[in-house]
């Protein structure tokens, strides 16, 4: 797998592919909804392909986040989505709230998707991010038991750094996240999220002319979370 990690300051485009949970998570009535459903899934068939169109036309690699219960309904499309060079990382399985979870709830959603995704991709995820960004008194814990290299969730910095648990620095690398760099805010209310949202052609269009202007800028390294985590493990 080629890195150019030496080329510069790192940029990570990374997309939750949520598809029918965001509806069913809330409200598993939602199952019986047809209609309701189809809006979650133009995530999967429309705006996931185009996603992957666009990366490909780029020669990009990055960083998916799926929940447990997507990569089963869709796993032709995770297989083609591992098989471009992407990274799969761990979105729950079921993207229910952690906070309504038991402990033994939210270990078997970390158990389950951790198989699925070593199942396609041959080893166990590196990355998480928790489904409706928040965790439960359990979540940390639950991170720095199952060995993840990083977790992107939290809002409180800049650049990325180490997990400090009970006064102790820990292995767990954090990727900072800011809303004003998440498609939600600005999509959200007019259509939906990720897939749906900037998989939608006027928007993909968007995506297009982004990547572009990064580009357009020496000294940059567009790549999946995995790669600079490792490069940055022994650094924070
Ligand atoms: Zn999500």
């Amino acid at each position: 797998m080629k890195s150019d990690r030496s080329s510069g300051f790192p940029v990570l485009l990374t997309f939750d592919l949520d598809a029918e949970l965001l509806w069913t998570s809330r409200d598993p009535k939602n199952w019986n909804r047809p209609v309701a459903l189809s809006q979650g899934a133009y995530g999967h068939r429309e705006g996931a392909p185009r996603i992957l169109n666009l990366l490909a036309k780029h020669g990009l690699r990055c960083t998916f986040f799926i929940p447990g219960m997507i990569i089963e309904r869709n796993r032709e499309l995770v297989k083609d989505i591992h098989a471009a060079g992407h990274e799969i990382a761990h979105h729950s399985y079921s993207h229910r709230w952690l906070e309504s979870l038991t402990l033994q709830e939210e270990r078997e959603e970390f158990e389950k998707t951790i198989n699925l995704i070593a199942n396609v991709t041959g080893r166990n995820p590196f990355g998480y991010r928790s489904p409706g960004a928040e965790f439960s008194p359990h979540t940390m814990d639950l991170l720095l038991e199952y060995g993840f290299l990083y977790s992107s969730n939290f809002f409180d910095r800049d650049a990325p750094y180490k997990h400090i648990v009970n006064g102790k620095k820990t292995e767990l690398i954090e990727f900072p996240f800011a809303w004003v760099l998440d498609d939600a805010p600005f999509f959200l209310y007019s259509i939906q999220l990720v897939g749906r949202m900037i998989g939608r052609p006027s928007r993909i269009t968007l995506l297009d002319r982004l990547i572009r202007y990064i580009r357009s800028h020496k000294n940059v390294w567009i790549t999946r979370c995995d790669e600079v985590a490792l490069a940055l493990k022994d650094t924070l």
